[in-house]
């Protein structure tokens, strides 16, 4: 699982500033749902090879009335997912009455808080942020987020408590051991259900599709209240394979629409994503395309998972607006050329059968043994038919090709100056392996080692 990081404090603090700095501020998922805060912003953060989540809480004092007092509500709920909290304070401004009280509730969580004073630069740190510990949560770490000082030494000890929590991460390996490691890997990855992740925006239709997928009766079964964090982990048995549902949605009783958003949660999603071998996202026809729909994609694709697209509530659309979706997808979508897209109607159970089969591509394509000479042999033909251009007035060796890690497939190449590859030639690449190996529903990851 994720560990999430969650940034806390009043507006202006210096939390979007450190935000931006953890994470890349490219990805930043922001919840902009409706009744969620639209200032919380979500992000993926990679240091020293650990993975995790970072939350921008959006501001919150601590003292708000009326819809104030609901949004920081919903701040102080994404702390409740956090398993580390930041408690950014400005040293520049001193100690402020809405500091003392966020520090009141954040006192009554059980959470591990580590107190931020920012903007120490150009300052007395160590007298400007000496107040703070009148706070009474412990030791005041000094950082200057819009210049990156103190940092480094924040994640060392924030991230310290969450070591259990990381997921593998791949280390550097030699050859050899990397092709063992990709073998036992595959090895793993057949024998095991894979695991389905039914991910989307709040009323897309995700608890109508699994219902669907499940059949009412086995529904009740699962209907188990879990944390907001957790999503429920389904078994099912489907032409002979095993799967894991992961569902996000949770059966829940169709009666309030505010439900869907009371139990939608981005961390939940994206670690429903994280945890997949393949990602499930389901679209509503009637919205179109949203922006929404467009970051939850971009995590998809930044985890490296497979995916298949299902665009959900095409019962009773006219043909025009069939053909009106239809353009849209291709121009929204178009740059996603491994996935496939199924138009299906879980309230009626239209083409919900068929999803399986994409499903079961995209995992056999992302889990299929490719040995080291047909890909060495793909290599040679994709360099045959166009050659890497000079660079320095030398000419770019590809010598010969490896799996590197199977659920996305890894593709290792060593040569001479293939670091110094241009991005349109290995996008070339990656095509040609994809139209040889025939690989659909999964990313493919092209890696380059110098020398042979
Ligand atoms: P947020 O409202 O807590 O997200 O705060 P922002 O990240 O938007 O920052 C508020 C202001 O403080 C901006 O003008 C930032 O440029 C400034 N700021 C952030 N970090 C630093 C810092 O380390 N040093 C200084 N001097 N200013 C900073
Ligand atoms: P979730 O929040 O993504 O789990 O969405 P729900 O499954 O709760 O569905 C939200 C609403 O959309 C409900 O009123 C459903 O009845 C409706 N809905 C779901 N799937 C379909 C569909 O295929 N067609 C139509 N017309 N409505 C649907």
């Amino acid at each position: 699982m994720l560990p999430v990081v969650a940034l806390v404090g009043r507006p202006n603090v210096g939390k979007s500033t450190l935000f931006n700095r953890l994470t890349n501020t490219r990805d930043a998922l922001v919840a902009d749902y409706p009744g969620l805060t639209r200032d919380r912003q979500y992000g993926q953060a990679t240091y020293d090879q650990k993975q995790f989540i970072v939350v921008d809480t959006g501001g919150i004092t601590g003292d708000e009335e009326g819809i104030d007092a609901q949004m920081a509500q919903q701040s102080l709920m994404a702390i409740d997912e956090a398993d580390v909290v930041v408690f950014m304070v400005d040293a520049r401004a001193g100690l402020m009455p809405a500091d003392q009280a966020i520090s009141d509730h954040l006192r009554k969580l059980d959470k591990t808080v580590f107190v931020v004073a920012n903007k120490v630069d150009g300052i007395d740190g160590d007298s400007e942020s000496a107040e703070f510990y009148s706070l009474g949560l412990g030791t005041v770490y000094q950082i200057a987020a819009a210049h990156g000082r103190g940092v480094t030494q924040l994640l060392e000890l924030s991230l310290a408590p969450l070591a259990p929590s990381f997921p593998d991460m791949l280390v550097q390996a030699t050859d050899n051991e990397e092709k063992l490691d990709a073998e036992a890997q595959l090895e793993r990855l057949q024998n095991l259900p894979i695991k389905l992740a039914i991910v989307g925006k709040p009323n897309v239709g995700k608890s109508t599709l699994t219902n669907r997928i499940l059949g009412e009766e086995r529904v009740v079964v699962f209907d188990m209240p879990g944390t907001t964090r957790d999503s429920v982990h389904i078994p099912l048995v489907r032409d002979e394979r095993e799967y894991i549902l992961i569902d996000t949605a949770g059966v829940r009783k169709r009666k309030k629409v505010s439900e869907a958003v009371e139990k939608f949660s981005i961390v939940k999603t994206l670690q429903a994503i994280e945890e997949a071998n393949v990602v499930l996202l389901v679209i509503d026809a009637r919205e179109g395309i949203t922006d929404q729909d467009l970051s939850l994609l971009g995590f998809v694709l930044n985890s490296g998972r497979s995916l298949v697209i299902a665009v959900n509530k095409w019962d009773g659309l006219n043909t025009d607006v069939k053909d009106e979706i239809k353009r849209e997808l291709d121009r929204r979508l178009g740059f996603i050329d491994f996935a496939r897209i199924h138009f299906i109607s879980a309230l009626h159970g239209s083409g919900v059968g068929n999803l399986f089969e994409s499903v079961q591509e995209a995992y056999s394509s992302a889990t299929r043994r490719i040995n080291t000479s047909i890909l060495t042999q793909i290599m040679e033909m994709a360099q045959d038919e166009h050659q890497p251009p000079l660079v320095r007035g030398r000419r770019v060796k590809m010598k010969y090709a490896h799996a590197g890690g199977y659920n996305p497939p890894v593709i290792i190449i060593h040569g001479n100056q293939v670091d110094n590859l241009s991005g349109a030639y290995k996008r070339f690449l990656m095509n040609y392996f994809r139209r040889s190996l025939q690989i659909m529903g999964t990313p493919i990851k092209i890696e380059f080692r110098e020398g042979s």
